[in-house]
């Protein structure tokens, strides 16, 4: 594979991809009218996939005759993602072409859920919620606007917003995805995701499916492939056998939340033979905090430590792990010999799998990154780094105060170290009373349907007492887009401007989504004012949505908002979407513009031009970034290396040299986490072993009780967001429960046949598939399907939903029952009169109770269920759900928490990241808070 070349800008060997300076005309025969030879004209323009969070880059073919996209494909140009993509990708230009797209803005006309909407204009909803959002800041209401997000697709731009509104209003889907590794890295090292480098490991170690599905997919997936190339071993610990499992050299399959059990035994190993890297431990595990605790009054000594460790993990022997988790202590100590024998070359990865799954499922990742610094892989070539040295956010303009109020919706008290909003229990906490919405924007987000307890979320959703105004910001009709007051268009992967950048391997880069309608028309010499003048219909682009929503919001600019509007080139005037990224381009990428003049180009033409930027390659061991000397004034050294100024550490002493280290309150890896003693936690300090809600000795087969894995992707869908993609609901259309053989025959069950499988709150119905592809006691149901719509028209497209009927079958127990599958129907789009598939999917996420992990916060998946054949009056597709039950099992859970305050009357530890972190004065429990922003006078 050739590296970035920074005279061709190419990052792949693609040789037979256009070349760039063709890209304003390019000529390719219609194959449709093959074998005459009719050349057809095209515009190449780049832009960034948006149907998961990988952002690869991709490049649309404009047909210079009809201005149209005619197909997308990979941007060979881009560093993650370097012209490939996966089938999601391409599949942009059916969610540009789907007949059923919403094209205008809809205002609801009958009662909410009623499903009546009509077209509006974009001035009336403007001017509606500018009215509204205004008053209530005059107000003093400020915790009374909430903007929830599903896939963010950007960095950066709307947390701008939020924070010009001086509102805490960012809420994220985060805590039903990933904030239980998150807060599992960010414990060892104020880092919250790992970032591999797979290309050049000697071994990899996944927690997840990464050739197929795992974060961020296709990018890690080739790399993955690289490193196998290259000799590079692979182990993935999965229940399920993945496709990436298929593909590993050691499969290990543990029962379900002993991951943590299973990693633990490796430890063991590395440790009893010596296989750890002692130099790096000694230099960066903050191990003598560890022995002060362990051996009070004594001098700390490294040996003194290795004998406390070795001690502190001789439970984890590979027989006992083997007992515990049902992996074979022979296949244990092989793989712990190649994993502590990769040296600094363990790339690792966990995201969603075991993490997300079980209480406690924060330690996993604890866990596997105890492995990672063991060995000494932190941040090295081969290893595994940490995701802010591989990630590359440029600041904007005119960046606004951090707001000072702090949103108990979002970041209750009940959980102090939850790394992301308490979002899935936003339904629950409003039916409580501890707060209300007057304005509610749901944006690329679907809780009813993506969601636990998703009745909880229509019960909310209904009450206009509760959410006084809901605004769903969606380029696709959804399950929670029917309960709201305005649906509004927004624009797909090819139809609006971001900026992004991900961890993806060892560098860091900046991907340039845009709409490429608008630059091929501004390519050809019509250059329009706004986005949605060359999108379909009236879809509007996010960006400016919200640069005019927020202009009516203070138009004379008194509130202290307008300024962050105002263009830096012009005084006074609104800015343009060029301008904002113009100035970013020009004042806050590292070698973007002296690249750009080189091509003769300025920095937004550039980005325009080739869609992404390499920042910086080779990026290993920032840690080892020396200190400046004059961060050095004040300072003093310790004996143990520490740099301290005013009696914070701000460093370490390592080599001779004062390097930065990490961000946590040690300056090291923080094996011994102080903060989770502080904050009500002594007993999981060090990485340990938490036994998960769905541990085997809780559960009986003899009754038919069973472990539901719900989590597992598809690789060919994304969430609830691929539904407008005929192609891809081509290919997957059907989520049947996997079951072993032996379970089978004790159900007496085969393939296809229907089981009821009976949750805390409900039950749903499915099909079955038979294989030796999952552990006997264990199901796994992929989560991708089972759309539903109550109407004929509107609501999730046809092609990928189920019509169903809502019956209340008895006080409080309400019944989906599907009415008819999915069937051909004639459109605009000739192919959706030849859809063939009927079935759909079943959807399960409704049956399912809130069951948030007192640390983390997260929502733990994994499902305690009985399981049957189905009966006579059960229907294939069935979701029943008692609605009464969930708001109990809600209090259970909750119970488990320890709340805040903490040490000094925090609300939260002070160095812990937070989502839009407001001022640092509304940490601290009861503190004053203004809440008038003119009073506040920004
Ligand atoms: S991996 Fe994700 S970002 Fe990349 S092409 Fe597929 S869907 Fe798009």
């Amino acid at each position: 594979m050739r590296s970035h070349d920074p005279e061709t800008m190419s990052t792949t060997p693609l040789e037979s991809f256009p070349p760039v300076d063709a890209w304003d005309d390019w000529m390719e025969y219609d194959a449709a009218l093959w074998p005459r030879k009719v050349e057809r004209k095209y515009m190449l323009v780049p832009t960034t996939c948006f149907n998961c969070e990988a952002a690869c880059g991709l490049i649309a073919y404009v047909d210079k005759a009809t201005m149209q996209v005619q197909r997308l494909e990979g941007n060979p140009h881009h560093p993650g993602s370097r012209g490939r993509t996966c089938a999601k990708g391409p599949a942009t230009i059916n969610q540009i072409n789907d007949p059923q797209r919403i094209l205008y803005p809809l205002k609801r006309v009958g009662p909410r859920g009623s499903g009546r909407f009509e077209r509006t204009t974009w001035d009336e909803v403007l001017d509606t919620l500018a009215r509204r959002i205004r008053q209530a800041l005059l107000d003093g209401r400020r915790n009374e606007i909430m903007y929830h997000v599903g896939r963010p697709g950007e960095d950066g731009f709307m947390l701008r917003v939020l924070q010009s509104w001086g509102v805490d209003a960012h809420n994220s889907h985060t805590n039903v995805c990933s904030s239980a590794a998150r807060l599992g890295y960010a414990l060892w090292s104020g880092a919250d995701r790992p970032s591999p480098d797979h290309e050049h490991a000697k071994f990899i170690l996944l927690l997840s499916s990464h050739l197929e599905t795992g974060h961020y997919f296709n990018p890690h997936a080739q790399r993955i492939v690289e490193g196998q190339a290259r000799g590079a071993r692979m182990c993935v610990i999965d229940v399920r056998l993945s496709n990436t499992a298929s593909r590993a050299d050691f499969w290990l399959a543990p029962w379900p939340g002993t991951e943590a059990m299973l990693l633990l035994s490796f430890v063991h190993v590395i440790l009893k033979e010596n296989l750890f890297n002692r130099d790096f431990l000694e230099q960066w595990v903050n191990w003598r905090e560890f022995l002060a605790v362990k051996r009070p009054g004594a001098a700390p000594s490294f040996d003194g430590f290795l004998q406390e460790l070795r001690a502190h993990y001789a439970f984890a022997t590979p027989e006992a792990a083997e007992a515990e988790c049902g992996v074979p202590a022979a296949t244990i100590r092989e793989v712990a010999r190649a994993v502590g024998q990769a040296g600094t070359g363990l790339a690792t990865h966990v995201w969603r799998n075991a993490a997300s799954g079980n209480l406690g499922g924060w330690q996993v990742a604890r866990c596997l990154q105890l492995l990672v610094v063991l060995t000494g892989s932190v941040g090295t070539r081969g290893g595994t780094n940490l995701n802010t040295d591989n990630k590359f956010v440029p600041a904007p303009f005119l960046k606004p105060a951090p707001q000072n109020v702090w949103n108990e919706l979002l970041y209750p008290l009940e959980y102090p170290l939850a790394h992301h909003e308490l979002s899935f229990l936003l339904p629950h906490f409003l039916l409580e009373g501890r707060g209300r919405l007057a304005v509610y924007f749901t944006r690329v987000y679907n809780p009813v349907w993506t969601n636990p307890d998703g009745l909880v979320w229509e019960r909310a959703l209904l009450d206009e007492s509760l959410i006084g105004l809901h605004v769903a910001l969606t380029p696709v009709w959804s399950e929670t887009a029917q309960y709201a007051d305005y649906v509004l268009p927004m624009g797909n992967a090819a139809e609006r401007h971001d900026l992004m950048s991900h961890e993806t391997h060892a560098a860091r880069w900046i991907s340039f989504r845009q709409p490429v309608l608008r630059v091929a028309h501004e390519r050809a010499g019509n250059p329009t004012d706004l986005t949605w003048e060359t999108n379909p219909g009236e879809v509007w682009e996010e960006d400016e949505f919200w640069i005019e929503l927020s202009w009516r919001i203070d138009p004379d600019g008194a509130l202290g908002i307008r300024k962050h509007y105002e263009s830096p080139y012009r005084a006074g005037r609104k800015i343009t979407i060029d301008e904002y990224y113009r100035w970013i381009f020009e004042h806050s990428v590292p070698g973007l513009p002296e690249q750009a003049s080189r091509q003769g180009l300025t920095p937004l033409q550039y980005m325009r031009r080739f869609g992404a930027f390499l920042v910086e390659e080779n990026a290993y061991e920032s840690y080892l970034t020396e200190l400046p000397a004059n961060r050095l004034d004040g300072s003093t050294t310790g004996t143990d290396g520490t740099i301290d100024l005013d009696g914070t550490p701000i460093g370490v002493m390592a080599g001779g040299r004062p390097c930065r280290g990490f961000e946590t309150p040690s300056r090291r890896l923080e094996f011994y986490s102080r903060t989770l003693v502080d904050w009500g936690w002594p007993q999981d300090a060090l990485p340990g072993y938490i036994e998960s809600h769905i541990h085997r000795a809780r559960l009986d087969r003899d009754k038919g009780e069973y472990v539901l894995i719900p989590t597992f992707r598809l690789p060919t869908l994304i969430h609830t967001r691929s539904a407008n993609a005929k192609w891809l609901y081509e290919l997957s259309n059907c989520n049947p429960v996997w079951i072993h053989p032996e379970d089978a025959k004790r159900l007496g069950v085969e393939t296809a046949d229907l089981i009821r499988v009976n949750t805390r709150i409900g039950h749903f119905v499915n099909k079955v598939w038979v294989t030796e592809g999952v552990r006997p006691g264990v199901l796994a149901c992929s989560h991708h399907l089972g759309r539903w719509r109550l109407f004929d028209t509107g609501g999730t497209d046809r092609w990928a939903s189920v019509r169903v009927i809502r019956e209340e079958t008895s006080p409080g127990t309400v019944r989906f029952r599907r009415v008819e599958g999915i069937r051909p129907f004639r459109s605009a789009d000739p192919d959706t009169a030849r859809i063939w598939w009927t079935d759909g999917g079943v959807h399960q996420n409704l049956t399912f109770p809130v069951q948030p992990d007192p640390v983390s916060g997260m929502h733990c998946w994994h499902q305690s269920v009985t399981v049957a054949r189905a009966g006579p009056d059960d229907h294939y597709g069935d979701v029943v759900v008692d609605t009464s039950k969930s708001m109990e099992v809600y209090r259970e859970w909750l119970a488990l928490a320890r709340p805040a305050p903490g040490p000094g009357g925090l609300r939260r530890p002070l160095w812990l990241a937070r989502v839009n972190r407001p001022a640092a004065e509304t940490f601290y429990v009861g503190s004053a808070v203004r809440t008038n922003p003119l009073i506040d006078g920004r």
